[in-house]
């Protein structure tokens, strides 16, 4: 072979790597934009629920059903404020929180504040709204919180007039949170334009669970998407108190929902959905997520046996 030849013959097979890279870029490149998989955080690790760690893994497998979420968590190590825990929440579309416990870190709660400011997605879960009584910028995330010493300094109760028709800030003094016994209760849709509710069922029944009432706090750019009625009969407030709401904190949003007090709460497909859907809202601002045919009706519950 002459020198010429080898040259050509080099050429040629630079080119067809070339091509061979130009088409594998050209593919993975399809592959990401065909790819929606969102990326979600669980935070955990503190809870006064000692079923924590199920529900945990029990949202993470509802959130990665038809992969909708791509779900890491982030669990606490030491007992107390654990200064080790600084979750990278940059990296994710939306941060869940089953956490009720010690206080984060200075640094991991400005990093969150900021995370949040910039167009990050929160979702609350039952006793997460019991966390950090003393973090101001948390309560104006999550809107209403109960527990840790919350009162009158903590804001209004926010509950629904059923006479009026309308939602009653209340800044009487008072605690904040409370619950009866646990029973299966009616979810009444009180905004059903959101992508949240959009399509559910106006009245659904929830599965055995605590329902919160006389939350309090900042209550401030929050909008009420369901309601459910807490009986005196049960100890309840004798209120319409909000289940499902909204909270627009900076360019992010936050879907909190008091439900889900045991695994046999987040079993009820009410709850499952409204997760599903409250997390892609708060991921993205649209929910693409169907109301599945196995939803629970005006009187009946529904719920799926899951695994934890
Ligand atoms: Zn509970």
């Amino acid at each position: 072979m002459s020198i010429n030849q080898i040259k050509r013959r080099l050429i040629k097979l630079w080119m067809t790597a070339l091509m061979a890279c130009l088409y594998l870029l050209v593919l993975s490149g399809n592959s990401i934009s065909a790819q929606t998989t969102l990326r979600a955080l669980i935070v955990d690790g503190q809870n006064n629920h000692g079923n924590w760690p199920d529900t945990s893994k029990m949202m993470k497998s509802y959130l990665e059903e038809n992969s909708l979420f791509q779900v890491d968590t982030a669990t606490t190590i030491n007992k107390g404020t654990d200064e080790n825990f600084q979750p990278d929440f940059a990296a994710y579309d939306v941060v869940v929180s089953n956490y009720n416990g010690a206080p984060w870190p200075d640094r991991t709660k400005t990093a969150f504040e900021k995370y949040m400011r910039d167009g990050g997605g929160l979702v609350i879960v039952h006793a997460a709204d019991n966390a950090f009584p003393k973090w101001k910028e948390f309560n104006e995330m999550i809107g209403l919180g109960g527990w840790g010493g919350r009162n009158q300094t903590s804001g209004p109760y926010l509950y629904f007039d059923d006479k009026q028709k309308e939602f009653v800030r209340d800044t009487r003094d008072g605690r904040g949170g409370n619950h009866g016994r646990q029973h299966p209760f009616r979810v009444i849709v009180r905004d059903s334009d959101h992508p949240i509710t959009k399509g559910m069922p106006g009245a659904w029944m929830h599965v055995k669970d605590e329902l919160y009432d006389r939350l309090r706090g900042p209550a401030n750019n929050i909008k009420v998407l369901a309601t459910a009625y807490s009986d005196p009969s049960t100890g309840g407030s004798g209120r319409h108190e909000p289940i499902l709401f909204v909270v627009e904190y900076g360019k992010g949003r936050v879907f909190h929902t008091p439900m889900g007090h045991s695994n046999a709460s987040q079993q009820c497909v009410g709850f499952i959905t409204a997760l599903q859907r409250g997390a892609q809202w708060a991921a993205t601002g649209k929910v693409t997520t169907q109301i599945p045919d196995d939803f629970p009706t005006v009187d009946e519950t529904r719920s799926r046996e899951t695994d934890k």
